[in-house]
């Protein structure tokens, strides 16, 4: 499908003012079922290198690790955590061996980086993940990052890498984030069920009709999927980071998903209103411990007037949330309507809802900044789907 004039205009405003690239590889570009495969891995360090060489900042977030191990191990796919995390642990060195080989010819230094969803959760340790990767850029390493899969339980998983990515994309401040895939790009409809369906080549917003063309299905070797990389463009996009999606089985591709004369894969516009950093952080870096169902009263006066959540407006709260944890808010049909760093733990914000910031005051014995539940600075509006 061709996009309108102005849309392609937009992404090639953007694709020309590229300096910082997260490019994302997926398990089914580097490997197959025997385990890694080196003319791929090859293939996309000869890419990358020419990118740097171009002046641009990349960091590589690279999957197989499981893909890897398995194939060393002799194991098949395992859904049991203990197996994968220690299919992991023997796949991942052999990932860095792979990577580290395919860009010596080029002169370029990795540094690996292995990162779970709590490192990103605490602002401390994001902002020293932030200033890792910059030094390693300062220095000249190119950081491949992967989830510190040998140690995440499921509570702190990203749960794939396409989520990953897109955390990192914001972390370093990257204009485009790169997905290599072994798609072609996003179709209209499931292209295996319909061959006729075309690739869309521009997505200007992802909303519930796009995650709904996605179906839910992974590839064999990696975890994600469609839907996970339309939530990462997402994700991107609310940061104002677009996204292109590409096959990264093709020789060339790499190049030609950032030449707007050319038209390879899908692009995701980014957001024009994005996200402070610290936003997206509250909205996409951590998971709510939480839920705190409010008034409507509440819910207009945050969504309409950019006010701040006051205890008055609460009706109830829901889960064992601590003070400054990341909670939901709620409306009064249920649906989410904003996400934020909440003032109070459970066992007080109980004791308070529904009363007045002077009277939880006089309750509680202590008041937050301005007698907010969620300060307006520490609250974002979000779509409710995530
Ligand atoms: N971290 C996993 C690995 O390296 C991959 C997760 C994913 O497929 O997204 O094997």
């Amino acid at each position: 499908m061709k996009p309108a004039a102005d849309v392609r205009a937009r992404r090639a405003d953007l694709l020309a003012g590229v300096r910082n690239v997260v490019v994302k590889v997926g398990s089914g570009v580097l490997a197959d079922a025997g385990g890694l495969d080196p003319s791929s891995v090859a293939r996309i360090a000869g890419a990358i290198a020419l990118l740097r060489a171009q002046g641009l900042r990349i960091t590589l977030v690279s999957s197989g690790a499981i893909a890897a191990g398995r194939a060393v191990l002799g194991t098949s796919a395992s859904s049991d955590i203990p197996e994968r995390q220690a299919t992991a642990a023997v796949g991942q060195i052999r990932l860095m061996a792979a990577w580290e080989r395919a860009f010596a010819p080029h002169g370029i230094t990795i540094a690996q980086v292995l990162l779970d969803s709590d490192d990103l959760a605490s602002r401390a340790r994001y902002l020293n993940a932030e200033h890792t990767l910059a030094t390693l850029d300062r220095l000249g390493a190119l950081a491949v990052v992967n989830e510190n899969d040998t140690v995440a339980v499921d509570e702190i998983k990203f749960g794939d890498n396409d989520t990953l990515s897109a955390l990192v994309a914001n972390l370093v401040g990257a204009d485009l984030l790169l997905i290599l895939t072994d798609v072609d790009g996003l179709f209209e409809r499931d292209p295996r069920l319909d061959p006729a369906a075309r690739r869309v080549a521009v997505v200007e917003r992802v909303d519930g009709r796009t995650l709904e063309t996605a179906g839910d299905g992974a590839g064999a070797l990696g975890t994600g999927g469609m839907r996970s990389k339309l939530l990462a463009a997402r994700r991107a996009a609310a940061a104002g980071i677009a996204t292109a999606l590409v096959h990264g089985r093709h020789d060339g591709a790499i190049g030609r998903a950032l030449d707007a004369a050319q038209d390879e894969g899908t692009f995701f516009l980014p957001r024009a209103n994005r996200l402070a950093r610290r936003k997206h952080w509250i909205a996409f870096g951590r998971s709510p411990r939480g839920d705190l169902h409010c008034d409507s009263g509440a819910r207009n006066a945050v969504l309409t007037e950019g006010r701040s959540l006051l205890p008055s407006g609460v009706l109830r709260s829901e889960g064992r949330f601590g003070e400054g944890d990341c909670v939901r808010l709620l409306g009064p049909d249920g649906s989410e309507f904003g996400r934020g760093l909440v003032a109070y733990a459970a066992a007080d914000l109980t004791r308070i809802a529904g009363r007045s910031s002077h009277e939880a005051h006089e309750i509680l014995g202590y008041a937050t900044m301005g007698g907010a539940v969620v300060h307006r600075d520490d609250l974002v509006l979000t779509d409710g789907d995530e």
